[in-house]
């Protein structure tokens, strides 16, 4: 039987993840570290606790439910949770009041479960040309099996299935999935090997090669770049990245997406340092640039945002 995956969020009335209103189930873990990330409790393949200090009204309800005593009340009277002990069971998520403890990571339900949860807003998708995303974290990363009869089952019920990736998968993994998958939303950071390798973790050997074959197979593809300033918004890096688009996928839709720091409160709730300093979203102006870069480039169905 297929391995469950885990699951931090499974989001309805999508309407960024796309065609159409949709159901995104988030998948946790990633293979890759990117420096930007905003989704922080997505690249761990393990469930984390996350503890919003800001919410902790220090009532103590929650030190009893630990049964690694890694909650304590310090000598200032604030209850803190150490991290070292912490095993992330999630047994004092509940004891909060002021819901300040979330457990980020849930066993997905069996594939025939979830795909029938996802079936209920059926008539959604039926009256705005949209479906269900698969996405993550890196959804291609999880359980294969599992994906593919999830995958399979939304498709031979007639709805739309989108795969939401970083590219970075085994071609075999890619090819399961491709006759279930009606579009592939497929990100790409950066051709600059060494500055994929700096900002994410990981070679773009694979994604790139991935994207080719996926292209070459006549699947539907949008492509996904976050634009973040300096990693990879200079018109040099976005007019290699636009040569290799229309050369190799040819004109898709392309969505840019200009960093933001909505994911730095996460970083803290989870206790990580989210070491984004430099970091910065490219102005309004320049964006505007890179589109008509792009533009004339011959990649004319860009949008913004998304
Ligand atoms: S998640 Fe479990 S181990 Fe971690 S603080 Fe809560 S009760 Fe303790
Ligand atoms: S139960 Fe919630 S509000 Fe109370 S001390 Fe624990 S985390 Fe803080």
């Amino acid at each position: 039987m297929a391995a469950r995956p885990l699951i931090f969020n499974i989001q309805r009335f999508s309407t960024h993840d796309g065609p159409g209103i949709r159901t995104t189930v988030f998948f946790k873990g990633c293979p890759l570290r990117c420096a930007w990330c905003h989704n922080p409790e997505s690249q761990s393949f393990s469930p984390q606790l996350m503890v919003d200090e800001d919410r902790c009204v220090s009532c103590g309800m929650c030190l009893a439910a630990c049964p690694q005593g890694a909650i304590a009340r310090g000598a200032d009277g604030c209850v803190r949770t150490d991290r070292a002990y912490c095993v992330a069971c999630g047994a004092c998520v509940d004891f909060c009041p002021e819901d300040a403890r979330e457990l980020a990571g849930t066993p997905a339900p069996l594939a025939a479960e979830l795909a029938d949860r996802l079936l209920a807003d059926r008539m959604f998708f039926e009256r705005s040309g949209g479906g269900v995303t698969l996405s993550g974290g890196e959804c291609l990363a999880q359980d294969i099996d599992y994906l593919e009869e999830l995958c399979r089952t939304l498709h031979d019920e007639g709805v739309h299935v989108a795969i939401d990736t970083c590219g970075f998968a085994p071609r075999g993994h890619v090819e399961r999935l491709l006759p279930y998958a009606d579009l592939w939303l497929y990100d790409l950071k950066a051709l600059d090997d060494e500055v994929h390798r700096r900002t994410t973790g990981v070679s773009n050997e694979r994604i790139l090669d991935n994207l080719a074959f996926l292209a070459r197979s006549g699947a539907k593809i949008e492509i996904r770049v976050p634009v973040v300033h300096p990693v990879n918004d200079g018109e040099e890096a976005m007019c290699a990245l636009a040569a290799y688009v229309t050369e190799r996928v040819g004109t898709p839709r392309v969505s840019l997406l200009p960093y933001h720091t909505t994911g730095t409160g996460k970083y803290r709730r989870l206790g990580v340092d989210p070491g984004q300093e430099g970091f910065r979203a490219p102005s309004a102006e320049h964006m505007d640039r890179l589109v008509k870069l792009l533009a004339e480039q011959g990649l004319t169905d860009v949008e913004l945002g998304g």
